[in-house]
């Protein structure tokens, strides 16, 4: 069995002591074991402090665009490890691909971004603010690095890009940064560490990575400190509650769970290319990582005249998908990252059946490619019809997994009302070509939305997809999406930063400008 071990303090190190054993996804088998215990958190905290924030800040915010890049690069000419690696979560070479090459290609949107930025550390911000009637005195903001430590807090199933859309602003901005990867999958995000340490690129203590439990941590921070979290909104609320938050103000942005939608507009006609367009994007996002994106699709909002042409055309499609081993012949969707998570969905699929029929799946395949079905954590491709749009199961139970539940609306009011009843999601996404409609649903979702895709025949082909964030863009969602914000370009990097408003003569703004 692995042991995967921390990087803390400019070594690599591991604890037997009260070891959590994480299973293969595929086999069940006991593959790797994560522990912390002993971790010295003042030390770790102190260590980003006093070397890594110093480090990082005596080159400026270009220069550590280029470390951004090369360090994407590094990544890139080992993407083949994490990719075989990843299979031991379940996932296929498509869904680590979204995982790996995700990452890459966010940390090079971030680097390519950091260029507009200005050399130095300090980043004037909009226009100088006139504030005295005879012009010599002014005002501007000015953003500046934190001068304290990014802790981020990852969900299991992005091991690799979960860690770097938070780690690259973090280092752009100039902020060092201390991960916490999810246990199930720790040991995927330990060798995306690895290969970046080995690169021989970061400055000491600018990353630092604790597998396992990090008590103690939170303890250490405060105002010049970020936590950056991603996972279930329990843990969301615990960490929200903690006193470095409530009362020593560290930044904290929350990216939890999500019941997102998408809806099929009345425009589209039975039979129709959109219809089919719309199938095949449900069914991309309930098998993409046998369904574990907090961006999936959970809610398949369609008119209630196209019910049953959407169930089947779904239905159709579902029964095709070929569930098994990464790497097994003719394998289109892997496991789940583990057998707690399997239970957990297992536990979802049973409550959303309060809502009406399982139309396909619901439980464990009758085969699995090249794995023992009941051993690996597969769970079938799963479809639920909602009997009535207001049964709560379908607009509150988040089944992680290869899940989503077709609920029929009235007409576009009631749509958008539905979406709403998520209570706050990450992504909602529409097929329509009818302008009408597309202004409807997108004003109408906009405040309860993170992101909102319109698809159609202009878009379709280069369309990136329902489930996909993009760097350039903003990544989150009010209510119980969490109520944060990550990437959006430099917005993420500007998170990192003090925004301080400077009053002073022009020409004492304008020295301070130049850094
Ligand atoms: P989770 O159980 O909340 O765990 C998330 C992270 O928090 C893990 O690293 C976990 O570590 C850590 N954690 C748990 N308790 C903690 C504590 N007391 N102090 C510090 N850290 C703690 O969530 P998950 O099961 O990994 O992820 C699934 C959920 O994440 C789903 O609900 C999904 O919707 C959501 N998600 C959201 C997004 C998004 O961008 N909005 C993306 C991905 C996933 P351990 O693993 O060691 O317990």
């Amino acid at each position: 069995m692995r042991t995967v071990e921390s990087w803390t303090q400019g070594r690599w190190w591991s604890s037997s002591d009260g070891a959590r054993v994480v299973v293969d996804a595929v086999t069940g088998e006991p593959f790797a074991s994560v522990s912390s215990a002993g971790l010295d958190a003042p030390g770790v905290v102190a260590f980003a402090r006093g070397t890594g924030g110093p480090a990082l800040r005596a080159s400026g915010f270009r220069a550590r665009g280029t470390l951004v890049k090369e360090l994407a690069l590094a990544l890139k000419a080992r993407r083949d490890e994490l990719v075989e690696l990843s299979a031991r979560t379940g996932a296929t070479a498509a869904d680590a691909a979204v995982d790996v090459d995700g990452a890459i290609g966010t940390a090079l949107v971030f680097a390519a971004k950091a260029k507009a930025l200005p050399e130095g550390n300090v980043w004037a911000e909009g226009d100088v603010e006139p504030l005295g009637r005879g012009g010599s005195f002014a005002g501007r903001h000015l953003l500046t690095p934190l001068t304290g430590v990014a802790f981020q807090v990852n969900a299991f199933n992005f091991p690799v890009w979960g860690m770097v859309e938070k780690l690259a602003p973090a280092l752009v901005a100039g902020v060092p940064t201390i991960v916490k990867p999810a246990t199930p999958t720790a040991y995927v995000a330990e060798h995306a560490v690895r290969i970046l340490v080995e690169s021989g690129l970061l400055p000491d203590g600018a990353l630092q990575l604790v597998c396992g439990s990090v008590s103690g941590v939170l303890d250490e921070l405060g105002g010049q400190d970020l936590v950056s979290f991603t996972g279930s909104a329990q843990t969301a609320a615990l960490l929200r509650a903690h006193p470095a938050v409530t009362h020593r103000s560290a930044r904290f942005n929350a990216e939890a769970d999500s019941l997102n939608a998408s809806v099929l507009g009345p425009d589209v006609a039975p039979g129709s290319p959109e219809l089919d367009l719309y199938a095949d994007a449900v069914v991309a996002e309930l098998t993409c990582k046998a369904g574990q994106r907090c961006t999936a699709i959970r809610r398949v909002l369609v008119p209630d005249a196209l019910v049953g042409p959407v169930c089947d055309a779904l239905v159709g499609r579902l029964e095709r998908v070929v569930v098994g081993a990464p790497g097994a012949d003719g394998v289109t969707m892997g496991a789940l990252a583990g057998p707690d998570q399997r239970a957990a969905v297992l536990d979802g699929i049973e409550r959303l059946r309060a809502a009406g029929p399982v139309l396909t799946g619901g439980g464990p395949p009758e085969r699995a490619v090249g794995a023992d079905p009941v051993r690996g954590a597969f769970v079938a491709p799963t479809l639920l019809r909602a009997d009535d749009a207001q049964v709560v199961a379908p607009h509150e139970v988040e089944a992680f997994g290869p899940v989503a539940t077709v609920v029929g609306y009235r007409d576009v009011p009631h749509a958008v009302d539905l979406l709403a009843r998520g209570g706050g999601s990450l992504v909602a996404s529409l097929v329509s070509a009818d302008d009408a409609v597309v202004r409807a649903v997108v004003l109408g979702a906009a405040a309860h939305h993170g992101r909102v895709l319109v698809l159609d025949a202009d878009c379709a082909a280069e369309s990136t997809g329902h489930g996909t964030p993009m760097p350039q863009l903003v990544h989150g969602g009010p209510g119980r999406a969490g109520g944060g914000e990550e990437e959006g370009g430099l917005r993420a990097v500007a998170h990192h930063l003090q925004r301080t408003a400077v009053q002073g003569s022009p020409r004492v703004l304008a020295l301070l400008a130049d850094g």
